[in-house]
């Protein structure tokens, strides 16, 4: 039987609506307008338009857009002097300096100058290191949106057999921590891993963010797995997965499309982490 497909841009659609609402509700009850600080050094045009439809979907919800754009010559601790700033700005509730920055700077340690409860992309290492423990935090938005993604299609977390595939800090090691906090057996595979088919068709869950097109194929995939596609790779046929989603889509019970199904939700979570950080500063 074919999969059902996950439709994220439509669960991407109701986060935004409901952020919407939140944001709304959380004014209406006294409070500041939340409001997101992008930082964009230089002019990479990927990233210019990365940044340009974060601050669309802000002003969409009603988050207030405080971009900041600094020239790609600026001294590393002139921005580091940003950040600084703006951690101690209250209107500022979130904070995001697009990656990559010029080859001339450190984005790690830039990243890491940015306070713990303003980390709306949730990649600091205070950040890492909350989730870890489990401990209430931000979360990285394309893992916490994969977790969206299977909570909004009633898929069973708890007990499954979890196997993501990438041990990316961005993506594969706190997606594969999400999943432990919510009581899945997680199998973190990666380059070195022996017999990915094997080790994959294990899964209940299979979570692939690799960067290698069509890597899983039908021979990774136990029949009825829910499989997760967060790859986005540019080839000459198109955008394309990670999954050899003609393949899959027979043996699986349900699939991600790409483009249309992970990628969607990074934005929406990014909206939702910027109203909780407004939250977690107000206390
Ligand atoms: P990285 O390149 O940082 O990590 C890739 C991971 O895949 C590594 O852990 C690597 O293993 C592993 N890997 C590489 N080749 C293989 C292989 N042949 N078999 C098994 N594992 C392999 O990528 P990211 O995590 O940043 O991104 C992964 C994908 O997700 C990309 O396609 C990216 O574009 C996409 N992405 C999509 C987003 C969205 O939807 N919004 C957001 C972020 C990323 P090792 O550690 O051993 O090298």
């Amino acid at each position: 039987m074919a999969a059902e497909i996950i439709d994220g841009k439509a669960v991407a659609a109701k986060v935004r609506a409901g952020v919407a609402r939140d944001v709304e509700a959380w004014v209406a009850a006294g409070n500041p307008r939340p409001g997101l600080a992008t930082i964009l050094v230089g002019d990479d045009p990927a990233s210019a338009v990365y940044v340009a439809n974060k601050r669309k979907a802000c002003d969409e919800v009603g988050i207030a857009d405080l971009h900041q754009h600094l020239p790609a010559q600026t001294a590393q601790a002139e921005v580091a002097q940003l950040i600084e700033r703006l951690g101690a700005d209250p209107i500022v509730s979130g904070i995001l300096l697009q990656l990559p920055v010029p080859s001339h700077m450190r984005g790690t340690e830039l990243t890491a100058l940015i306070p713990p409860f303003k980390d709306v992309d949730g990649l600091t290492p205070v950040s890492a290191g909350l989730l870890a423990q489990g401990a209430p935090g931000l979360r990285p938005c394309t893992p916490a949106g994969v977790i969206e993604l299977l909570d909004h299609h009633g898929v069973q977390i708890e007990g499954a057999e979890a196997v993501v595939v990438g041990r990316s800090d961005l993506v594969g090691k706190p997606v594969a921590q999400l999943l432990l906090q919510r009581n899945a057996t997680v199998t973190l595979a990666h380059s070195r891993t022996r017999d990915l088919p094997g080790v994959c068709s294990r899964a209940d869950i299979l979570i692939a963010a690799v960067g290698v097109p069509r890597l899983i194929g039908a021979d990774h995939v136990k029949p009825g797995a829910v499989v997760i596609d967060v790859g986005i790779n540019r080839t000459d046929a198109g955008l394309v997965g990670d999954v050899d989603f003609d393949a899959v889509a027979g043996i699986a019970s349900m699939i991600t499309p790409v483009p249309g199904g992970v990628g969607p939700m990074t934005i929406a979570m990014l909206l939702r982490n910027t109203l909780t950080a407004a939250e977690l500063q107000s206390r």
